[in-house]
């Protein structure tokens, strides 16, 4: 006998694990299927953000950057370290620790939540008259019935054409967060986000990384300013960033991977590394899902199609996250989830994708939201620049952290905030004020005139805003 619910959730990533909780909480019985199992076959919800994203990025981050520090600055705080070591196998296995409470926290929200969470694969069966029958196969081998279905599969690493993954030296995201012993040289192929965080982590703790990126900008996405300034950091750390580099072969080759690429000149090259990751982009999750048997739509891409209601072409049956179009944030999913959830119970929710902020949690830290210079004046817009360098900032000072600046575009004739640029120490939590004040239209003068802590690394986004009207005080 088939279980019956309101909603059924495929998926428990950011995108489909909230949907589920938002859903219940507006008093829908509500099911969420998920396939992901830990290393020891048991179920690890959270999705890619949880198990091979978001989560242990940063906390291999975190640590590297600790390592770091020792390493190279506390010396510049009067702090001398002896013996430092790197004991690789605490510094994963506490990243793991902290992968596995976030898998914890998420089975204890559907118990709070009463989400009946099933440990298994799913996919569409049939149109039947009550709504959906999905089908559950795995340890929770079942039927569900549902009214609504939200599809939140999310995506996977794309490899490179005939490369496979094989996470011992071709890596994904995935073998690129448990390398056994730090590579004495580590190639990196796309200097986008993912490459550069996990080159960065990489790096810190002492191999020797090249990152290959096709394009001839770096960062094409972010605003010039910022990707000049951040590009000039990381290399100054050791990074080695080799721009317009077109990879032609890769062959692994005993305990290691040759590869062939042309250089922005037209010279070809030769690299051998001991490991590479291959970081080019990531493709939806769609494979298996029925999709045919019921005639739900996907794009050329194998994105789910959407409208921007994340309604798909079948009725009550919607698709939020990473497998339909717009950018691959885990915040971004979490908010289609949220608005989905409050869409079926007859609510009028919004996601504002002109205030999604972006993060890159490298060191420095680049974030932002909204229009980018280059953006505004491709559009013709009239506007007022300011920009304020935590060089001038006590706290950056006192941090020892004094790499980028805090810039602000706002509307020539109405001051209001069109977007805002930071590259420098905690970009990630500055940001947050910038995206509220693009959330109410607020001005610059706005965000000049509340009163921000002293000594804080915020009054950088404050004397910014007084740059916009040329009146900034500490600077
Ligand atoms: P996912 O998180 O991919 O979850 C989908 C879930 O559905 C998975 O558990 C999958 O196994 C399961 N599934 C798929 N098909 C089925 C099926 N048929 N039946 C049952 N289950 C199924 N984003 C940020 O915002 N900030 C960051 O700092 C950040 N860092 C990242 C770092 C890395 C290394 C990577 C790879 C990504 C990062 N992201 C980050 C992106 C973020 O992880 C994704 O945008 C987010 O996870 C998307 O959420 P989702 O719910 O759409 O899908």
């Amino acid at each position: 006998m088939a279980k019956n619910f309101d909603l059924v959730v495929i998926g428990a990533g950011p995108g489909g694990y909230i949907a589920a909780i938002r859903a219940a909480q507006l008093g829908m019985s509500v099911a969420c299927v998920d396939d992901w199992s830990d290393e020891k076959g048991k179920p690890a919800p959270g999705g890619t953000c949880t198990n091979v994203g978001c989560i242990p990025s940063k906390a291999l981050l975190q640590s590297s950057e600790h390592y770091e520090q020792a390493e190279k600055h506390f010396e510049d705080h009067g702090i001398e370290v002896k013996g430092l070591e790197l004991k690789l196998d605490k510094l994963l296995g506490r990243k793991d620790k902290v992968v596995n409470e976030n898998n914890q926290g998420i089975l204890f929200l559907f118990k709070k939540n009463k989400v009946t969470y099933f440990h298994g694969r799913a996919s569409f069966n049939a149109k039947v008259d009550a709504g959906w029958s999905i089908k559950v196969d795995g340890k929770d081998a079942e039927e569900l019935v549902a009214k609504h279905v939200v599809v939140a599969t999310g995506s996977s690493a794309r490899q490179l054409p005939g490369v496979p993954f094989d996470e011992e030296t071709i890596l994904s995201n995935d073998g690129a967060l448990r390398i056994g012993s730090v590579p004495k040289k580590l190639g990196v192929i796309g200097a986008g986000v993912i490459g550069l965080e996990l080159g960065s982590v990489w790096r810190r703790l002492g191999a020797e990384v090249t990152i290959l990126e096709g394009a001839p900008e770096f960062l094409a996405a972010a605003d010039r300013d910022v990707a000049k300034e951040a590009l000039s950091a990381l290399t100054k750390q050791g990074l080695e960033i080799k721009l317009g580099a077109k990879v032609e072969e890769v062959k692994t080759s005993g305990k290691g991977v040759k590869v062939e690429y042309e250089d922005a000149s037209g010279k070809e090259h030769k690299a051998e590394f001991d490991k590479l990751i291959v970081s080019i982009g990531r493709v939806p999750n769609t494979d298996g899902l029925g999709a045919d048997t019921v005639g739900l739509k996907l794009d050329e891409r194998g994105f789910v199609e959407v409208d921007d209601d994340c309604r798909t072409n079948l009725p009550n049956v919607w698709a939020v996250g990473d497998v339909v179009r717009g950018p691959m944030l885990a915040h971004k999913a979490e908010d289609e989830g949220v608005a989905v959830a409050e869409r079926i119970a007859g609510q009028q929710p919004h996601v504002n994708f002109d205030t999604i902020p972006w993060v890159i949690y490298t060191s420095p830290e680049m974030a932002w939201v909204g229009k980018n210079e280059q953006e505004l004046k491709k559009d013709g817009r009239d506007y007022r620049m300011g920009k304020f360098p935590f060089m001038a900032n006590g706290r950056a000072r006192a941090l020892g952290d004094t790499t980028g600046f805090v810039k602000i575009l706002a509307d020539a004739k109405t001051d209001e905030v069109l977007g805002v640029h930071i590259v420098g120490p905690t970009a990630s939590e500055l940001i947050a004020e910038a995206v509220v004040i693009m959330e109410f239209r607020g001005a610059a003068e706005d965000i000049a005139r509340i009163c921000h802590a002293h000594p804080t690394l915020s009054e950088a986004m404050k004397e910014a805003a007084l740059a916009v009207d040329k009146r900034a005080l500490n600077f």
